[in-house]
């Protein structure tokens, strides 16, 4: 079965030799040190900052969350089987939120809860190809 991630450009690469989901790419300013996420061309702080490349951390703490009952306007697509209820929030990576799909069952999601980043099927295209987007899901411990 074939699949894409849903935004290349959200993504340093489409897979790692080992077998580590593709990392998230967001931007740094050279003037102040922000981190943005998605890639902007311009610093939200500063007229002054170059933007550069800044491949982001893969693990973090969820910052806050919040649960989606219903779908999304779009461009959300529902997956194959129709909309679920699923987690959606902000990961705090240190250097940057990102807001995020977390794949955190109901009794595990708090904040504060170590995540790391993975991927997840968001929907089917048109052609049977399988849509992946970025996702958190909890760190445990033995796990990668
Ligand atoms: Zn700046």
């Amino acid at each position: 079965m074939t699949s894409r991630l849903i935004d290349e450009s959200l993504f340093e690469s489409r897979e790692s030799a080992d077998g580590e989901p593709p990392r998230l790419v967001g931007a740094r300013c050279s003037g102040c040190g922000t981190v943005v996420f998605p890639r902007q061309d311009s610093c939200p702080r500063c007229s002054d900052g170059v933007m550069a490349v800044r491949v982001l951390p893969v693990s973090g703490r969820v910052w806050s969350w919040t649960l989606q009952a219903f779908p999304p306007k779009p461009p959300y697509r529902a997956p194959v089987g129709g909309h679920r209820p699923y987690h959606v929030g902000y990961v705090d990576l240190g250097e940057v939120l990102v807001e995020a799909l977390l794949a955190v069952p109901r009794a595990e999601i708090r904040i504060g809860l170590p995540v790391r980043l993975t991927t997840v099927p968001a929907y089917r295209d048109e052609d049977g190809t399988e849509v992946l987007t970025f996702a958190f899901r909890p760190e445990r411990d033995g796990e990668r």
